[in-house]
């Protein structure tokens, strides 16, 4: 994973006090078939993506950022002269968004093939991360409110004193 001290530089006053650029990819295509809302560097923080479009400066929007929350999915494309990063976001405004349109996913591409594995290694393993603090507090299993009688193994709602079938006391 490289970082580029001038992409840092670039969005410095946009970065947050405690958030810690883990990477930073450009694109290559810039120009002929780059149309203005394709961006043009990718940073990947502790936090969020943030993708800068250069060409947009003072123009219209000219960054934005992605939190890591928001991401549903990513999936990583190898070409042979660049490589395109698709992630797919929660509630993406794609005609105000700077990522390039896709049918259901937004793309990140005209990356080079190793930024564009970086990039999609270091999302996937955040997005791990992620799905495994939500586990603990995954909604409780229907069953949990449910005690099993011991004799006649009825089932009975946690709380109970007897068995409703049997009669039995509950433990
Ligand atoms: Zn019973």
């Amino acid at each position: 994973m490289g970082v580029d001290a001038d992409e840092v530089n670039a969005v410095k006053n946009l970065l947050w006090p405690d958030e810690r650029v883990i990477l930073t990819a450009k694109q290559r295509r810039i120009g002929p078939g780059g149309s203005v809302t394709v961006p043009t560097s990718v940073l990947a923080t502790d936090k969020r993506i943030i993708i800068v479009n250069k060409a947009n400066l003072g123009i219209r929007k000219d960054y934005e950022s992605i939190p890591y929350k928001q991401i549903t999915s990513v999936r990583l494309e190898k070409g042979m002269i660049s490589s395109t990063v698709f992630v797919r976001v929660q509630g993406y405004d794609k005609d105000k968004g700077l990522l390039k349109n896709g049918k259901e996913e937004g793309e990140i591409d005209g990356l080079h093939g190793k930024d564009a594995k970086a990039l999609a290694d270091y999302l996937n393993s955040v997005l791990d991360v992620e799905t495994q603090s939500i586990e603990p507090n995954a909604p409780a299993s229907a069953s949990s409110d449910q005690i099993f009688c011991s004799k006649c193994g009825a089932r009975n709602s946690a709380g109970s004193a007897y068995c409703s079938k049997c009669g039995n006391k509950m433990a």
